[in-house]
């Protein structure tokens, strides 16, 4: 079993998530595609919808995609959300599984930064996705050459690969969305239907702090 494991605030999950879980179930072939809100991000200030909301939405934003799922696993877990803890529960209970770490360009740069980026290689694939404003795998480290793959091809010998996975960019980001909404703009198509609708009858975004 191929499944993806794609993590963020998702404050609020727009087009671009859903985008990017789609694109890496079809270009790796992934039976599933977990995507899972942070309780409490370690790089961030708090978030603006509270853990419970985001899960939601992150529910609704998915809704229609196959395969791709959102996972209450962090907010479960509580305290700050560290990906290599995410990546060996998910190994500890599906012990076949082979792990994809799903990340844009922007999550890609600062993954040195992260607690135990060796630990994290050694136990899940990577699959990154370009982001405008990113460097991403234009730019990917020297350590990372050797392991660099296309989509399709197999991974090194008895190494974890790091994917490049095409998707046409995307310049939607959470953090332009929370901006229009708080101004009491439209942010147009950025956001699935179903999560402009929950926002809306739940009012969020709209006198938060802002950041
Ligand atoms: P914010 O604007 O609040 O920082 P965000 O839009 O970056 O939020 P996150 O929840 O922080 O959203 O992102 C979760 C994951 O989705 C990260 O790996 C991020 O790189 C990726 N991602 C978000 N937006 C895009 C995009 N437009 N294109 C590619 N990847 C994206």
């Amino acid at each position: 079993m191929r499944l993806g494991v794609f993590g963020g605030t998702f404050d609020p999950p727009h087009r671009a998530h859903v985008a990017v879980a789609a694109a890496a179930r079809d270009a790796l072939g992934l039976d599933l595609v977990e995507m899972i809100p942070s309780a409490r991000p370690p790089h961030r200030g708090r978030a603006t919808a509270d853990a419970f909301e985001r899960l939601v939405m992150t529910a609704l934003g998915c809704l229609d995609e196959p395969r791709v799922v959102s996972s209450p696993r962090e907010i479960r877990r509580g305290s700050t959300s560290f990906t290599v803890d995410t990546l060996r529960e998910i190994g500890q209970e599906h012990a076949e599984a082979e792990l994809y770490l799903i990340l844009g360009g922007d999550g890609y740069d600062d993954l040195p930064h992260w607690r135990d980026p060796h630990t994290i290689l050694r136990l899940a694939h990577l699959a990154v996705i370009a982001r405008p404003g990113s460097d991403g795998l234009d730019a990917v480290r020297a350590a990372d050459r050797p392991r660099l793959r296309e989509a399709g091809q197999p991974p090194p010998e008895g190494a974890q690969a790091v994917y490049r996975v095409p998707m046409e960019p995307l310049a939607v980001s959470s953090r332009a969305i929370r901006r229009r909404l708080r101004a009491g703009e439209d942010p147009g198509d950025a956001l699935p239907e179903l999560v402009h609708r929950f926002i809306s009858k739940h009012q969020l975004y709209r006198d938060r702090d802002s950041d």
